[in-house]
Order: C-alpha cells, then structure tokens, then sequence
C-alpha cells in the first residue's frame, strides 16, 4: 500500500530568530516524518527562494507573500519593528487566501503559523484548514504569556506564582519584559488568539522543561482559558550552516588557529544592542577575563571600544562586523563559551553543540531564558550586576574555573538529552510523529 503523504503548509514570521526554526521544521517534515513542505514567506520581489531558504530540500514548494511595506524588514529598533509587523498584518489580511486558493489544489492536512503571524488562523477556519502555532520561545515564556494575557497590572512582589505541575512556577518579576510584553498590544493580541489554534508546537523539549511543559498541558488553569494541546519538538536548529565569502572564511581560519575549547563566542543577536558604556564595559571585562574572543559588534558600536582595545587584544581576540555563522561558530572545537543575549534560538544552538552560556539578557523573553538556564537547568552562569569587575569573573569562571567545570558538564548531558529527544524513540520525534499520524489520517 502506498502512504500518502500529508501536506503541511508552513508560515513563519519574517524575523531572523522565527524564520530560522520553522525552515528546521520544514526539513524534519520532509526528511524525518515523510510530509510535503510549502513554505509561505514574505518576499519584497518576485524572488522565489532567496539565499536563506536555499538549504531546504528541493520538494519543498516555496510560495512567495509580497510585503506591503519591507522598509523595516531589516531593521533594529522597535519602532520600525512594530511598522514593520503592520506590514506583515496588512500582507497577511490581504494576500494569504488568495494565495492559497490560487496555489492548493488540495485541502491541507495542516497549516503551521509562527506565534506573530496568528491572523492566519482566521483565513484557516475560513477554507477549513486544521491550524497550529509555532511558539519560538521557551514553554516557560509560553505559561508566563496565558497567564497574563487579561492582566494590565504589572505585578508587585520579589516572585511571582504561576500555575505548576508538581509545583508552582516561580519566576523573578525583576526578570520580567521591561517594556511588559503584555503591555505591547499587538502581543496580547497573537497570545488572545492562541485558543484559535488546534494546538501549539514549541521549540523547546520535555526533558529540558517538564515543569513548565507539565504546567500547560496539565494544570486546570490552562485548560479552563482553552489552552489548545501543547506539542514540544524542539530543539529545531539548524545542523549545518555554509560559511559565506572571504570576511566568513577569514573568521573560521582565526578560529582554527585558536587552542580547543579557548575562544568566547560573544554575540547577540539580530536585533541586540548595547549602548556606549555597555560596549566599553564589556570591552574591559573581556581584557580583565584573559580569554580569547569572538565579539560579534555592529559596526556603530566599533566606536565605543576604550582606546588601544583593539592592540591590546591583537591576537587573543577579534572584533567582527555585525554577523557570523554562529551554529558554524558554536560547533567548532575552539569555542569553549557563548556570552549570550539569551535569544532562545541562541540558547538552543549553544545547548545543542555543548556550549555553556555566559547570560546577558537585554529584553523581551531574554531575563527569564537567562535565569531559567543558570537557575532551573544550569547550562549557564549569569552576569549579575552590569559592570567591567562582573563581566570578567564570569567569564573568567566559565572558561577556568570550578563553577565553569559544572556547567560544562551539565550542557553536555542536556545536549546528550536534546539529540535523544530528536532521534527516532526520542520525545521530540515521537510528539511530532504523532501529531503527522494525525494528519496522515484525515487525507
Ligand atoms: N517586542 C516587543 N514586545 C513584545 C515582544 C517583542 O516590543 O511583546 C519587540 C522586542 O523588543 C524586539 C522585537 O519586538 O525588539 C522582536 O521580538 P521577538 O519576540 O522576536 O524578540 P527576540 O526574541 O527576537 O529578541
Ligand atoms: N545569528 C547568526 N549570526 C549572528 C547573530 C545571530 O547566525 O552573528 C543567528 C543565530 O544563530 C540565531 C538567530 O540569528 O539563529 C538569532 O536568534 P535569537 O533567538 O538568538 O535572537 P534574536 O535575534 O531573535 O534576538
């Protein structure tokens, strides 16, 4: 007998940190779970499968979305930020049905949409498509949002209480968003219409977060707001990454010549920013460490760097403009710690190739991935107090020290534990191999 293979469509939000896990997915489903792949993405031109999506498997049909406005597609300041998700809004209200109708022959079996794009649950119901969310963070940031997606109050207190599995989840308020996402209309808005969903699939894994995991799924609180079935299948991140031109090249060439396990990956993100005292701060932590580095800067933040930084460090350490292939970075043999924003795909990239985190949370979901990695699952030391002294004993204690032994430790059992959950028998594959029997089962 002949299986079929369900059809499953794909919608990630066009933000580096979401675009990256849902093209994992789409290679899983294709590879892994024997579905076929299209995968909606904005598009400023007619370009139908621009350099990033040049890794996933050639079945995979890509359909194009034209943003309205694609101005702030690159952009790193919350302002454009959020013209930028008007634009996605007004792409998707108005192009998503026609684009399916004109492009599906066929019903699919399911329609998978990033957390920031959930407008497209309504298309969905509309042409009677079964709809999931794609929740890029941790499950933690998952039970943090249903619980305060009615409350405008910000709470008081040292703790705050959520509701538990075996036991309450206890989150610091001090590590709550500064801004209170749920503060942020147009996040109170995706989190609103979380029950529209058929269920949430999460980038995260049952053994590195069964409290909070258990939390959702279990207690009555998240059922009573109709919290839809929650799907842990993480880690989704990528396992290979090409090195682009001469600038990449030179970079992995530095990194060759470096002792193993002596280099600080220092980076944060596409989006994060540090201001002119945090740079030179963080510039005198990391001579006062005397660790090797790989600092990734902008290149307006270059200016900041304290006089002579750039002799002193000559050798030992490099500065580099704006971006690396950093999954290229953490998997190779001299990098021995990732002085990290706590972006959760960072987190997981760092975890998944046995990297301890160095943690220095800047906003959003970052505080509470920071203390939940150093506190609860212990793959990370935290900087504390923001300052040169702090930043170079952290460091310093991860790469030499004892508390850094631990820690190295535990992230290679959690990255022992993420390829487990992956490999077929393993809790991520078999979550998301049943949700595709599912599927399966509706052709
Ligand atoms: N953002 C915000 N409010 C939110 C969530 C995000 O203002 O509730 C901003 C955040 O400050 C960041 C941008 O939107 O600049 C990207 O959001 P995302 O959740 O993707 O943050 P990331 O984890 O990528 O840093
Ligand atoms: N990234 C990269 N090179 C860089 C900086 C970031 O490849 O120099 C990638 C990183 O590997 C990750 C993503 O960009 O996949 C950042 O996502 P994360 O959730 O960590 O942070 P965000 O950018 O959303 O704040």
């Amino acid at each position: 007998m002949v299986m079929m293979k369900p059809h499953i469509v794909l919608l990630p939000c066009p933000a580096m940190g979401h675009v990256t896990p849902m093209l994992q997915l789409a290679n899983r489903l294709v590879l892994m779970h024997h579905c076929h792949v299209t995968f909606l993405h904005f598009t400023a031109e007619d370009d139908h499968r621009p350099h990033h999506l040049m890794n996933l498997p050639s079945s995979v049909t890509v359909l194009p979305l034209p943003l309205v406005d694609i101005s702030a597609l690159t952009t790193c300041d919350t302002p454009l930020f959020s013209r930028h998700c008007i634009s996605v809004r007004e792409t998707l209200l108005r192009s998503l049905k026609p684009t399916l109708l004109q492009h599906l022959q066929q019903t699919p079996q399911a329609f998978i949409t990033d957390m920031f794009c959930t407008q497209a649950l309504e298309t969905c119901a509309q042409l009677a498509i079964p709809s999931y969310i794609l929740f890029t963070t941790s499950a933690l940031f998952l039970s943090f949002s249903l619980f305060f997606r009615d409350s405008a109050d910000k709470p008081s207190g040292e703790f705050l209480q959520l509701p538990g599995g075996c036991k309450p989840l206890i989150i610091r308020t001090a590590d709550l968003p500064l801004k209170y996402n749920l503060d942020d209309e147009w996040y109170r808005y995706h989190i609103n219409r979380m029950p529209k969903a058929s269920g949430i699939l999460l980038n995260t894994f049952e053994e590195l977060e069964p409290e909070p995991l258990r939390a959702i799924g279990e207690n009555s609180f998240y059922k009573e707001i109709d919290t839809p079935p929650i799907f842990p299948i993480g880690p989704l991140v990528k396992e290979t990454e090409p090195v682009c031109g001469s600038r990449e090249e030179c970079i992995m060439n530095w990194l060759d010549k470096q002792p193993s396990g002596s280099v600080v990956l220092v980076a944060f993100g596409s989006l994060g920013r540090l201001c002119a005292e945090q740079i030179s701060e963080l510039a005198w932590g990391l001579e006062l460490s005397q660790q090797r580095f790989l600092w990734v800067a902008r290149a307006e933040e270059e200016k900041d760097l304290p006089e002579g930084f750039a002799e002193r460090t000559r050798g030992t350490g490099m500065v580099v403009d704006s971006w690396v292939p950093q999954v290229r970075v953490l998997g190779h043999v001299s990098t021995g710690a990732f002085l990290s924003h706590c972006g959760w795909n960072s987190v997981m990239e760092s975890v998944c190739n046995g990297v301890p985190l160095i943690a220095w949370p800047l906003h959003a979901d970052q505080m509470m991935n920071a203390t939940m990695i150093a506190e609860e699952i212990g793959v990370a030391m935290k900087v504390k107090v923001f300052g040169r002294e702090e930043i170079g004993r952290v460091v310093r204690g991860v790469m030499e020290g004892e508390e850094g032994k631990t820690v190295k430790e535990r992230v290679k059992e959690v990255k022992e534990s993420a390829l487990k959950s992956l490999a077929k028998g393993g809790s991520s594959y078999e979550t998301l191999d049943s949700l595709m029997l599912q599927c399966r089962k509706q052709i």
